[in-house]
């Protein structure tokens, strides 16, 4: 079918709407119309090459949320009609995935990154030629997305659709860290370095999980100001204040957790110093691969448990549904982080990502029927 879709084209260039051909589902396969699609910094680290990415031209996007309207001649999880979040790819067959933690899937690189299905076929096409897809296993800055079933999560129909596509990636990576991979003690202190959509959702979690000293750290005071209102109980700012001995003072002697989403290697540094001893640091921020880190061995002879997390180490289907659980209760109200454009404002998106003028954009598709709250 002829889908419109965003193709990056080039490194580092700008994202073109184009028309391009989607497959028919394979059995165990599902057609999504998009209704929207978060803007996550990984797809602006593929763009800029940040993060090695193999041919172009590429169809990113990998927070999609919409409605199913075709499903392979095996799928079982959901039918026509069904609203769905869609989340990261995990092969499903590896001792990780067959031990219930597809975060850790051993073929989560390929499966997330090679732009291809696992045979090495093409889900996208362009007169005749491959375009390279399955981005996360869903490509969603499109109309449509082809998505393997064991990626969709059917959600309730009582919650606006286009506000879920985010806790399939970012939201889930931040809160899922706390909740799933932390899992600190009521009573307990977090500091959580870069308050963007990654960050604030962990605060959000933290004071789900009862912690009751939540630091932020960002160098937008924006930023900060909704850190607090989302649950941080103190907001540093990282060029201004001396981060690492206000942490100090607050703890006593450097918080029980640490949750790093920036990449950013002094900070990455000064996450696994800001923790007491024995205490847990939980790095998601990607930054370059090859970047050294300025540590010396005695950082790291603390005690500490350092460990980095991917996707908050969550199971989509039963961690999304939490999720929307809480935001129900008014618990975790991510809808405040987000900010929506069409999909023909996509790189006013990115640019704003990039300056921290929005915390998590999400692009809303042309035609599908949406209700912006
Ligand atoms: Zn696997
Ligand atoms: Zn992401």
């Amino acid at each position: 079918m002829d889908i419109q879709a965003a193709l990056l084209r080039e490194p580092k260039a700008a994202f073109s709407i184009e028309t391009v051909q989607l497959d028919a589902p394979r059995p165990d396969e599902v057609v999504v119309e998009i209704v929207a699609c978060g803007l996550c910094h990984t797809d602006l680290s593929v763009r800029d090459g940040v993060i090695p990415f193999p041919a172009l031209p590429n169809v990113l996007g990998h927070e999609g949320s919409g409605v199913v309207i075709a499903v392979g001649s095996a799928v079982s999880k959901v039918a026509v009609g069904d609203p769905v979040a869609l989340s990261f790819a995990s092969c499903g067959a590896c001792p990780a995935c067959e031990a219930g933690t597809p975060a850790r899937c051993d073929n989560f690189l390929p499966a997330n990154f090679m732009g291809r299905r696992a045979d090495g076929s093409c889900t996208h096409h362009q007169h005749g030629q491959d375009i390279n897809g399955c981005f996360f296993g869903q490509s969603s800055f499109a109309s449509h997305a082809l998505v393997r079933e064991r990626h969709v999560v059917k959600v309730p129909h009582d919650v606006p659709l286009e506000l879920l596509g985010p806790l399939g990636c970012g939201i889930q990576t931040g809160a899922g860290t706390i909740l799933n991979h932390l899992k600190p003690q009521p009573g307990s202190s977090v500091v959580v370095f870069g308050a963007g959509a990654v960050g604030l959702s962990a605060v959000m979690a933290a004071r789900i999980a009862g912690c009751t000293t939540i630091i932020a750290v960002d160098v937008h005071p924006a930023r900060l100001a909704l850190a607090r209102e989302l649950g941080a109980t103190h907001a540093l700012h990282a060029r201004e204040d001396d981060v690492l001995a206000r942490i100090k003072d607050i703890t006593g002697a450097g918080a029980d957790c640490a949750v790093e989403a920036t990449g950013v290697p002094e900070v990455v540094a000064q996450s696994i110093r800001s923790v007491r001893r024995g205490g847990q640091v939980a790095l998601l921020g990607v930054g370059r691969m090859d970047a050294p880190l300025p540590l010396v061995l005695g950082d790291l002879l603390s005690g500490a448990v350092i460990q980095s997390v991917v996707e908050g180490d969550s199971v989509p289907d039963s961690f999304i549904p939490q999720l929307i659980e809480f935001y129900r209760q008014g618990r975790f109200p991510f809808d405040r982080l987000i900010q929506f454009y069409d999909f023909a404002q996509i790189n006013e998106a990115a640019h704003d990502a990039e300056t921290g003028r929005a915390i998590k954009p999400v692009i809303c598709m042309p035609g599908a029927n949406r209700r912006r709250p």
